[in-house]
């Protein structure tokens, strides 16, 4: 069988060995509580802080503002909740996002729905791009809270934030941004940006699962998710996942070291793949082609089951995804294929593809060669591609 072909960037990516080099120590020898007082806590302690010096200076934040979290669904949970109920004592209780959000946000929002906040969706339209003055439109008296992410994790549409924040900023509201995808793979500052808080997380660019940061500007305040100690200067509670931390400090500072030299690399790749299969009859790529992260592909080829794809590339030996992690499995077409716009049918038929910094030419022309008489079988077993055909005649 021909060796794994990864092409999953977007749901997790390897952990770097100069990453887990950095972890290591902080598994074993300094253990100790970043905590506690004595001097054998002093090199855990140090590690911290110097993680957050690191996260700091790649994002264009202060050290002060970047807190340490569990990874990017708690950063979020923490943004929009935490943020929603400081908000409400001031009266305003209308929150705005998007349509095509990560889950953990969109579930985020329901929840607080049922605790009263409205919510509004924003349409992503069929480039998968949110537009600034139908948020303008959007913003109401009590609306408190905008959150709109930076770059989508099915598609890979990078939003216009610098336009959606200023927008946000100009009525008064608090404007969240979850940049998962985005950080480590497309520069990312937060004054450039101009947004309040961020999410990220650092298994998303070749750091460990299970930890990620949020930042939040000095002077916006969101009520406590996690309490209990003191960590976090108050405002985030739990033993620090300690090698975690400093894993996120150097994959963040890797990943920003290497960008110029990988994105181009990913764009050509991305490039490359969309135009060949786009030569399959009936395909098409979803979202945006320019405004798009450099190692995103996401297309559909209608008449088949991504299901069916899915299992047969990994017959081939290759990793691919339908759409978002949390999707597979159920038999639900994704909401953001949907949000853009996609009939039911052909929203089932999709395939993402997220390259790595791993990923060659060869991987991508292995990919090919197996596609497109892949999508035929699947198409000759296919009753509703024997229809589209009947229909076209
Ligand atoms: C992966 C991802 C998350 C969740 O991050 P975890 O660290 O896995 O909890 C949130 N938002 C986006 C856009 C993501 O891609």
């Amino acid at each position: 069988m021909h060796p794994m072909i990864y092409a999953d960037n977007a749901a997790t990516t390897s952990l770097s060995p100069a990453v887990l080099e950095k972890m290591t120590p902080y598994l074993t020898q300094y253990y100790g509580n970043p905590s506690s007082l004595y001097s054998f806590s002093d090199a855990p302690q140090k590690a911290v802080a110097r993680a957050r010096e690191q996260v700091a200076a790649v994002l264009g934040a202060q050290p002060n503002e970047i807190y340490f979290t569990s990874g990017g669904s708690e950063s979020d949970n923490w943004a929009l909740k935490g943020m929603a109920q400081a908000l409400r004592r001031k009266g305003k209780t209308h929150i705005i996002t998007s349509a095509f959000e990560h889950h953990a946000v969109l579930h985020t929002v329901n929840a607080l729905q049922k605790q009263g906040f409205a919510v509004t969706l924003l349409p992503v339209h069929e480039n998968g791009l949110v537009r600034p003055d139908e948020l303008a439109a959007a913003l109401r008296e009590d609306t408190g809270l905008v959150s709109i992410m930076l770059a989508n994790n099915e598609i890979g549409t990078i939003q216009p934030i610098k336009e959606l924040a200023a927008v946000a900023k100009a009525h008064g509201a608090v404007f969240h941004t979850d940049a998962v995808q985005a950080v480590g793979h497309i520069p990312v500052n937060v004054a450039e940006l101009g947004v309040d808080m961020l999410s990220l997380s650092a298994h998303k660019f070749h750091g460990p699962k299970g930890v990620g940061a949020l930042y939040v500007r000095r002077g916006v305040v969101p009520d406590i998710l996690i309490d209990g100690g003191a960590q976090e200067r108050g405002r985030r509670a739990g033993t620090e996942n300690v090698a975690g931390i400093v894993g996120l400090g150097e994959a963040i500072t890797l990943a920003a070291a290497n960008m110029d030299q990988i994105a181009p690399k990913l764009r050509e790749l991305r490039d490359y793949f969309i135009d060949h299969a786009l030569s399959i009859p009936r395909s098409r790529v979803n979202g945006d082609r320019v405004h798009r992260l450099p190692g995103n592909v996401n297309m559909c080829f209608e008449g088949i089951e991504g299901e069916s794809l899915l299992l047969l590339l990994d017959l081939q030996g290759i990793c691919a995804s339908s759409g978002s992690a949390c999707t597979s499995g159920s038999l639900d077409p994704s909401h953001v294929l949907l949000a853009i716009g996609l009939p039911h049918e052909v929203a089932h038929g999709s395939l993402r593809l997220s390259f790595g910094d791993e990923t060659t030419m060869e991987d991508v022309q292995y990919i090919l060669e197996k596609l497109g008489p892949i999508v035929e079988r699947l198409r000759a077993m296919s009753p509703l591609w024997e229809r589209i055909q009947n229909e076209n005649r």
